[in-house]
């Protein structure tokens, strides 16, 4: 099982975000790594099984911005998640940084606390090409973060791209991707922006779409990720993110696998035990029912559940197929067997030879995984595994 925990504040919110994060006083921030506490202890008792704490392969403490509260903050987190949860030796504990918001001190800090990979949010090395995106630091800030955390002795750090942004080239997508190889991290991950709607990039750039970089500008970054990262020595694993051989992100492809997980905290959602359900995103509701005073666990987590289903055989199916295919190991017929007693070809015989032949699969030595072709095309290809 892996966990994910949710910080969701930030300095300020970036131009073109949708997730679930924003600015808060301290108070607020106290508060939350409070009941955010409680929550783990009474998921992590509600999950016991026969008086043994479940067994947890990998954390991963995401935002927002965790590196925003005070690092006390994070080694509380931590230190509950150690009382509530048995955590494998070696296990990968990831944490999300953003440039500006990392100290010395902060580092130690997480260090202690047993954090052994950092997720460092640049998104871009040109500080136009960041000050569009709304994004609080500079290339030079998330260099001094990044000497700072490779002092503190982070050994695994991965670094996330964007392309696609206003104003950009390919030509400055170019020099940020070798930028970026010249510091030799780990893991680097890179996006296309999407413009999600609600965020003022979407009032923006919905009625002016020729503000941003053309479908052929966009083709031209895409396949330009692979080849500066392919070429400084990066193996693409799955569709957006590349590592250097053994440094994938082993809690992102738990998820892509689909590893049960608990998500914890505000609007965090899980999968686990055929049921997939999802946290409020209401901070006062999720205060509010995990405050001390409110101290029956049942009722607690009750009252912070937003939603609840159980995961159909059909749709599990679906899941296995178009996140499994995101991987570039792709998926093997002898999984889906274990995992459905059902052959794969008696599932998605027909739909898997028509995509082979259209050269958008390809037959590996025991399953299926998407050709190159099938890589860029892969929302539609994926969703051909709808039943
Ligand atoms: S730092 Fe990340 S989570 Fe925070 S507002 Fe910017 S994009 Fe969103």
């Amino acid at each position: 099982m892996e966990l994910y925990i949710h910080i969701p504040f930030c300095v300020q919110k970036c131009l073109y975000c949708d997730f679930l994060s924003g600015s808060a006083s301290v108070t607020v921030q106290k508060k939350y790594i409070d009941a955010l506490i409680q929550e783990i202890r009474w998921r992590g008792e509600a999950v016991r099984g026969e008086g043994r704490a479940q067994t947890v392969s990998s954390v991963y403490i995401g935002g927002g911005t965790p590196t925003v509260v005070e690092p006390e903050a994070i080694c509380r987190v931590m230190r509950t998640v150690r009382e509530c949860f048995q955590i494998d030796d070696g296990a990968e504990v990831s944490m999300e940084a953003n440039p500006g918001t990392l100290t010395q001190e902060k580092l130690f800090a997480y260090g202690q606390a047993g954090i052994n990979r950092l997720s460092i949010g640049l998104q871009s090395a040109d500080d136009e090409e960041l000050a569009r995106l709304g994004r609080i630091h500079s290339w030079a800030d998330f260099l001094v973060s990044y000497r700072l955390a490779r002092e503190a002795g982070f050994d695994n750090i991965n670094i996330d791209l964007m392309s696609s942004l206003p104003g950009q080239t390919a030509e400055s997508y170019g020099r940020t991707l070798r930028l970026v190889t010249e510091l030799l991290p780990e893991h680097i991950s890179a996006y296309s922006l999407i413009v999600e709607e609600g965020t003022p990039f979407y009032r923006k750039y919905r009625d002016h779409p020729e503000l941003l970089p053309d479908e052929d500008e966009d083709r031209r970054m895409y396949a330009m990720t692979e080849e500066i990262l392919g070429h400084a020595g990066y193996r693409r694993y799955e569709i957006s993110n590349y590592a250097k051989p053994g440094r994938e992100c082993r809690h992102n492809i738990g998820y892509w696998i689909r590893t049960p997980y608990l998500g914890l905290g505000l609007g965090a959602s899980s999968l686990y035990g055929e049921k997939r359900f999802s946290n409020t995103a209401d901070m006062k509701r999720y205060l509010t029912a995990l405050s001390a005073e409110n101290a029956d666990r049942k009722e607690g987590l009750c009252k912070i559940l937003e939603t609840e289903e159980t995961v159909g055989r059909n749709e599990a199916m679906e899941e296995f197929m178009f996140l499994g295919l995101r991987l570039t190991a792709g998926i093997r017929e002898e999984d889906f067997l274990h995992r459905f007693g059902q052959s794969l070809e008696s599932v998605y015989g027909g739909t898997l030879a028509r995509l082979t032949q259209e050269g958008f699969l390809r037959k590996t030595d025991g399953g299926y995984r998407l050709s190159h072709r099938g890589i860029d095309v892969s929302n539609r290809i994926l969703a051909e595994f709808l039943l």
